[in-house]
Parts: structure tokens; C-alpha cells; sequence
């Protein structure tokens, strides 16, 4: 039995085969023949055929992660048919398969080219070029035959555990979770897209694993603990029998500690789709709708209707319970190519979240509000929330304010039913923090959302495996920025949640509850633990427990205080 050690992702435990996914891997290319011994006729038959087999492939992936995550991920397959349509690109590779290329010849060259367009024209049209290179090599796999030895993410043998370098979101999203028992890899942060998206299907997780997975060989026995954070391969009998893919049982009902004291437990979620996985796990609402998940991976922003639809949608699958939806927050690592966002050298530092919706895209954040505004009118409008990302000034709320009031009055005079909901701040960055006092008399609410305010606290790019030690959202400095937010709010009449990661821990619910946060939301996968953590809490002895690690100095402090290893 061996252990490698990564991050958890996923807190659920899964046993099974191991399977690489190496995408890149069978595409080497032959020399290139004398054009003058190769048939241009066969040629571009099979290049024809090598198109009808990425096509059956693409159409194949996009209806099963619709069908698995949601119609707005699956758009990035329509625009990988696209790309195979694409005239420019399908001509020029007919014209040098005609004079004598191998038709994968021709399909390497001019895709390099359309690449490197893309990665020239834009540093961060990057997301585009990853989605060319998709298409290529789904050609290049057709055409060198590698296709039955290339591992087709959709459709994994059941007892698969999936190892890669890295996953994309798109990656994750085509996953069956019925087959796929347990995800690793190499790379990547527990904050990343691709890991939310495997959370939410409840797929177990380790991520950062480091070259010590690459060892592993493919049909390796393996177990993937997402709670422990541990890739375990050859696990002995006990091992393999804690291992349950099941999470706790759902705790439907509304809970309160020990002495009585009410904590909403909200789930968080990207998509009309994981509405589901909210209420089969017990969510006391949605406490963060990230509404970007409703701008990627598609050619153009969805229109009003289509975000009032989304916003209803989750209004009327918990029609008794608190939907709080979080305008644009893109920037940073969430690239919209569409949206010619700035190229900047440090994006999380730059046009981020808020600064766009009141800067370069004040008409998405405009269009945004309609679709807010109106679906406070629905019948469980009452429920709104709405709240602003990556706030740092008292002027950004200001304004922001003032968007929501201007939009109020075109409505009004437009004689379109609208109701405005309660308003909130995220407390994401050090500046919101120390002004959360301010930000809680003029809003409804605050949220505090770790995985960022971690970043910018402890000046460590969440995305960067480099510095994960430094993404510590138990360094005292975090938690004394959280403690800070929480004591101005009881002064004021607002309530105060948190969003990030970290809420959906359960061995620091306690802590959590003593700090004084009155909601956690989280993926809905842990929300059953947290339920039954809030149920075994005593709220004073968490309000000691948090006095004391407030005072800490050190990360080992606080897990010394915390009883954590
Ligand atoms: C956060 O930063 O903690 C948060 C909830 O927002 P996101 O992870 O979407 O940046
Ligand atoms: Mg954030």
C-alpha cells in the first residue's frame, strides 16, 4: 500500500481502476512523403472521414454533459463544431490535402497557424486556442487511427478513476458520474473551475497530487480520498472498506446548534443543473448563483430572458428559501474570450468582477440588473438576493446602487412589473474587510468568500501550485479579516454569510459559528455534514473557541487550538 498526498477536492472516497487521460498522447506525426507519391483523392476522403468521426464525437460529448451539467457548459462543444466548420480553416487544409499533404499534415499546419492567430491576436483569447487544439487533435486522433486506444471521457468503464496532468472545466463537465469513481491529478487547486464542477457531481477529488502520480500505471488499484486528500494505491481491506462514495444522508430540515441558534445552510451553484443536486442534498437555498458559469464557454452573453429564466428557475426550485445571485464576476482566471477582456500581466490584480460591471461592461451589468430586477416581481421574488463581487470601494457600492435604482426607473416607465431585492458585498479583498463596518450599514448583507480574500490576504494566486501553501484560509491573518467582518456586522442591521470554500468544512463549523456568520454556502455536497456539525455546536463554547483563535499567531497555533492535524 503507498500514499501520495494532494489537496482534497471532493470529500467523498471512491475505489477503482486507474485510467490516464493523456490527450496529447499517439499524435506524433510521420516524416512528410514526396507530395508527388501521395494520392490527393484518398487524401481528402479520409480527411472527410476523419471530420464525420469528430463530429459524431463532439455532438456525443455536448448532449452528455447537457444532460450531466447543464445546457450553458455545453456550449463550448457547438463552438468546437464551429471550428470544425469553419470554411477558412476546411479550405485551406482541402487545397494542400489536394496538392499532396497527408491530410494530417495539412490539419497540424493550418491549425498551428489559426493557434497561434488566436494566442497573437490576444494573449487572453487563450481559452480559444485550448479549444482549437481540442478540435485538432480530435482530427488528429481520427486520422492516425489512435482512436480506439484514446480514452473517451463520456464514456469511462464503471469503477474508473481518472488520472491527468490537469483537467479542464470541460473536461470535468463530460464525466459520468456513475462510472467515474474518483478523480487525480497532477495538478491544480481545490478553488479551480474543474474542481467545483467535480464537486458538484460529486465526483471524489484529489487535486496537486505532483509527478509522484505520474507512476502510476494504468490499471493500477486505487482509492481517491477527497477528505484526507490522499491517493491511496493497493489499499488494504480497511481502507477499501471506509471508502463509501456516499456522502452523509441528507438533512432536509433546517438546522440550529445545541442552544438554539438558527445557521442557514445554503448551497452554492453555476448552472440551472446543479439545482437538483441542492435540493437532493438539503440546501437551505442558494447562497452564491456565480452567474459568469452563465457567460462561458458560448460565442455571446446570454440575453435578459435568458438570465431572468436561470434566476426564476432557482427562485421556484426552493420557493420557501433565500436565492441569493451574484452579478458578473469575470476577470481574473474566468476569461470570457467574447468579451475582449484587458490583456493585463497581473489579471487578479486588474478588471475584475464589479470594476467591469461598472467600467467597459456597464451594459452586460445593465442588462444583468433588468433580469434581476424583474425576477423580483416572480412569485417567490421575495427571496432575492443579489449581491457584487470583488467589492473594494464604498463608491463601487455606490454605484452599483445607483445602477440597480437607474434600471428600477426604466422598468418603472417602461410599466414592467420589477421588484428590487435585498442587496449585498462580497468581502473578497483586504479593502472590503477592514470597511465592513461601512459596507454593512448601507447593504443588506455580506459574504464573505475565502477562496479570494485568502488570496489577496495572504498574497498568494489561488490558481498557482506553487504558493498552496501560502492559500491558507487558517493563516490567523484570514481569519482575524473574517472576525473583523463579522463583528461590524452585528452592529448593524444586516446579516452576514460566507461563500467560499472553506464554509464547507465541517471541522470548522464550530469555528465558524463562534465567528458569527449567520449562513454558510457551499457545494451542495457537504452541506449534510455541515448540518449535522451545526446540530452537535454549542454557540457559546464556539464564541470561546473563536476568542482563542483570533488571538493565534500562527497557522499551528490555530490548528493546536482547533484539535486539526
Ligand atoms: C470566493 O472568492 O471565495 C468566491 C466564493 O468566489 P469565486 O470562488 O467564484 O471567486
Ligand atoms: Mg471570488
Amino acid at each position: 500500500m503507498r500514499v501520495l498526498t494532494g489537496v482534497g477536492s471532493t470529500p467523498l472516497s471512491g475505489v477503482g481502476t486507474a485510467r490516464w487521460y493523456r490527450p496529447e498522447a499517439g499524435l506524433t506525426l510521420a516524416d512528410r512523403p514526396d507530395s508527388s507519391t501521395v494520392d490527393g483523392d484518398a487524401e481528402l476522403a479520409r480527411f472527410e472521414a476523419a471530420r464525420a468521426t469528430a463530429r459524431e464525437a463532439i455532438r456525443r460529448a455536448g448532449a452528455r454533459a447537457a444532460d450531466r451539467v447543464g445546457e450553458d457548459e455545453a456550449a463550448v462543444f457547438e463552438a468546437h463544431e464551429e471550428f470544425l466548420d469553419d470554411p477558412m480553416l476546411v479550405e485551406d487544409i482541402e487545397t494542400a490535402v489536394h496538392d499532396g499533404t497527408l491530410a494530417e499534415h495539412a490539419v497540424h499546419d493550418r491549425f498551428a497557424e489559426a493557434i497561434a492567430q488566436f494566442e497573437v491576436m490576444d494573449g487572453r483569447m487563450a481559452e480559444r486556442a485550448d479549444d482549437l487544439r481540442d478540435v485538432r487533435d480530435r482530427l488528429l486522433r481520427a486520422l492516425l487511427d489512435t482512436g480506439t486506444g484514446a480514452v473517451e471521457l463520456g464514456t469511462l468503464p464503471a469503477g474508473t478513476v481518472l488520472l491527468a496532468e490537469r483537467l479542464t472545466p470541460s473536461d470535468t463537465a463530460e464525466l459520468d458520474p456513475d462510472a467515474v469513481v474518483g478523480i487525480a491529478t497532477v495538478a491544480g487547486g481545490r478553488t479551480s473551475h474543474a474542481a467545483i464542477i467535480a464537486r458538484s457531481l460529486s465526483i471524489p477529488a484529489v487535486v496537486g497530487v505532483g509527478s509522484d502520480l505520474e507512476a502510476l500505471p494504468d490499471g493500477a488499484d486505487v482509492l481517491v480520498d477527497g477528505e484526507a486528500g490522499t491517493v491511496v494505491v493497493d489499499p488494504d481491506e480497511e481502507r477499501r472498506a471506509a471508502a463509501s462514495r456516499n456522502a452523509s444522508p441528507a438533512v432536509s430540515e433546517r438546522v440550529s446548534t445545541v442552544d438554539g441558534r438558527a445557521i442557514e445552510v445554503a448551497a452554492n451553484v453555476g448552472s440551472e443543473a446543479e439545482l437538483d443536486a441542492a435540493t437532493d442534498r438539503g440546501a437551505d437555498g442558494i447562497g452564491l448563483f456565480r452567474t459568469e458559469f452563465l457567460f462561458l464557454d458560448r460565442e455571446a452573453p446570454p440575453s435578459e430572458e435568458e438570465q431572468y429564466e436561470a434566476v426564476k428557475a432557482a427562485l421556484s426550485t426552493f420557493p420557501s428559501d433565500r436565492v441569493v445571485v451574484r452579478t458578473l464576476d469575470v476577470g481574473g482566471d474566468k476569461d470570457v474570450p467574447y468579451l475582449d477582456l484587458p490583456q493585463e500581466s497581473n489579471p487578479f490584480l486588474g478588471s475584475r468582477g464589479i470594476r467591469l460591471s461598472l467600467g467597459e461592461h456597464a451594459d452586460l451589468f445593465e442588462t444583468q440588473l433588468r433580469a434581476l430586477l424583474r425576477a423580483g416581481a416572480h412569485e417567490h421574488g421575495d427571496n432575492l438576493a443579489v449581491m457584487f463581487p470583488m467589492i473594494s470601494r464604498i463608491e463601487e457600492v455606490t454605484a452599483a446602487s445607483a445602477a440597480v435604482d437607474s434600471v428600477a426607473a426604466d422598468l418603472e416607465a417602461a410599466g414592467t412589473d420589477y421588484a428590487i431585492p435585498e442587496l449585498g458585498a462580497m468581502i473578497e479583498t483586504p479593502a472590503a474587510a477592514f470597511l465592513a463596518d461601512s459596507l454593512a450599514e448601507r447593504l443588506d448583507f455580506l459574504s464573505v468568500g475565502t477562496n479570494d480574500l485568502t488570496q489577496y490576504v495572504m498574497a498568494a494566486d489561488r490558481e498557482n501550485d506553487a504558493v498552496a501553501a501560502h492559500h491558507d484560509p487558517l493563516h490567523p491573518a484570514v481569519l482575524r479579516a473574517i472576525d473583523r467582518t463579522t463583528s461590524a456586522v452585528q452592529d448593524a442591521d444586516a446579516w452576514v454569510g460566507m461563500c467560499g470554500e472553506m464554509a464547507g468544512d465541517p471541522a470548522l463549523t464550530p469555528l465558524l459559528v463562534g465567528l458569527g456568520l449567520d449562513e454558510l454556502s457551499m457545494s451542495a455536497v457537504t452541506v449534510p455534514a455541515v448540518k449535522q456539525a451545526i446540530r452537535s455546536t454549542d454557540s457559546a463554547a464556539a464564541r470561546e473557541l473563536a476568542a482563542a483563535v483570533v488571538t493565534c499567531e500562527t497557522r499551528d497555533e490555530v490548528t493546536g487550538v482547533l484539535d486539526l492535524d
